[in-house]
């Protein structure tokens, strides 16, 4: 049956493990098509390699891998490109799984890690002879700080040494190749795929080569991702900038009303006016989305629990960047170790979704009524 009749505006998806080649000599060179071609399911169909163009484009690379999970892209990079005796920068502020692989996996092969603040503005003074790659994630995990990209990036390249960013909360809104970042690791698992019902990440690079080392380490590891699941980024994406845009607009009047609350001591949402990170803010990014987190003058468990637990719209759990609204908790007390801003506490981290805002409005104004009915 001829084909060219069925014109659809999607990207098909492909199921596949094995693919089958014309005749012996080509199935003997398969491994040659590892980086632009087809050889085995696993390693790339046509759905994933649309999916990893896509993610390229949006990020400003030349090239992305997919991997299963926000979390594999940074660590694939990281254990593709480190060894025993190497050294790694890390921000204080990254996200918490990938600070535990830190300290356990590549601990384990020899690898040393040390720490820089949140807000770091250098790393003048803490690169080793040893150092051969920086770790940054800005805004941080919950606590939100932005690192000064641009001159950590200089700092590094002029060491010798590369810069990894985990651009979760900037995808879409960045262009952190612009500003050094060699290496830009983005969860999909977050806007964009944006329903909350699909974990993958992607590696973005601009350099060839260094494309080459991560494509080559991921399938000698055996990692890939689902067509299935590649889809479903792929459609997230079709709506990717109207979504953010909403969930930007909601996230900053909901940060506005928050900071007038006298529960609230104060309100982290780098896109507001005011906010302590709003100059690095604009200096990065060119829009913010639906996340924020908040310091509560009263952070006794049962109060805060009080407050969570009776939301009707705020449905408690981690990850971000779906339709449905969500709150976590985070005690950050004693999770960061460098630089003075490492004493912050309770943060309550707040996803605004796409309920209608004043249902939305009207839930939090009923937490903070339990909240104050606690004492
Ligand atoms: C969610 C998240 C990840 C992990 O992504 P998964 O796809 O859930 O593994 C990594 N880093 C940051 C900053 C995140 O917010």
């Amino acid at each position: 049956m001829k084909s060219e009749k069925f014109k659809s505006l999607t990207v098909p998806v492909h199921r596949a493990s094995t693919l089958v080649f014309d005749d012996a000599a080509a199935f003997l060179k398969r491994k040659s098509r590892l980086f632009d071609g087809y050889s085995y399911g696993l390693y790339g169909t046509p759905t994933t390699r649309s999916l990893e163009t896509r993610v390229a484009r949006i990020e400003g690379g030349e090239r992305s891998v997919v991997v299963p999970s926000g979390l594999a892209a940074i660590t694939h990079p990281l254990l593709a490109l480190l060894g025993t005796g190497d050294h790694v920068l890390v921000a204080d502020c990254v996200y918490g799984p990938t600070r535990e692989f830190i300290a356990s996996v590549l601990a384990r092969l020899g690898v040393e890690a040390s720490f820089i603040p949140a807000d770091a503005a250098s790393i003048a003074g803490q690169l080793r002879p040893t150092t051969r790659m920086v770790v940054l994630e800005s805004p941080g995990y919950y606590s939100m700080e932005i690192q000064d990209i641009g001159r950590i990036c200089q700092e590094a390249r002029a060491a010798g040494c590369r810069v990894l960013l985990d651009n979760a909360w900037g995808f879409g809104a960045s262009r952190m190749f612009e500003h050094g970042i060699d290496l830009v690791c983005t969860p999909l698992s977050k806007y964009a795929s944006g329903h909350s019902d699909v974990c993958m990440g992607a590696i973005t690079v601009r350099d060839e080569s260094l494309f080459r080392q991560i494509k080559s380490f991921t399938a000698a590891i055996g990692t890939g991702v689902s067509s299935d699941d590649a889809y479903l980024v792929l459609r997230g994406l079709e709506t990717l900038d109207v979504r953010l845009a909403e969930h930007a607009r909601r996230g900053l009047a909901v940060s506005e009303w928050l900071a007038q609350q006298p529960q609230v001591a104060r309100v982290i949402n780098p896109a507001l006016p005011g906010d302590m990170q709003h100059a690095r803010f604009q200096q990065y990014f060119s829009s913010g989305n639906g996340l924020l987190s908040v310091l509560l003058e009263e952070t006794r468990l049962p109060a805060v629990s009080a407050m969570l637990d009776g939301y009707q719209h705020f449905r408690i759990g981690g990850s971000y960047g779906g339709t449905h609204s969500l709150v976590a908790i985070a005690d950050l007390s004693a999770a960061r170790t460098a630089g003075p801003q490492a004493g912050v506490g309770l943060l309550v981290r707040y996803h605004i979704g796409l309920e209608p805002l004043e249902a939305l409005m009207d839930d939090l104004r009923a937490g903070f009524e339990r909240l104050d009915a606690f004492h």
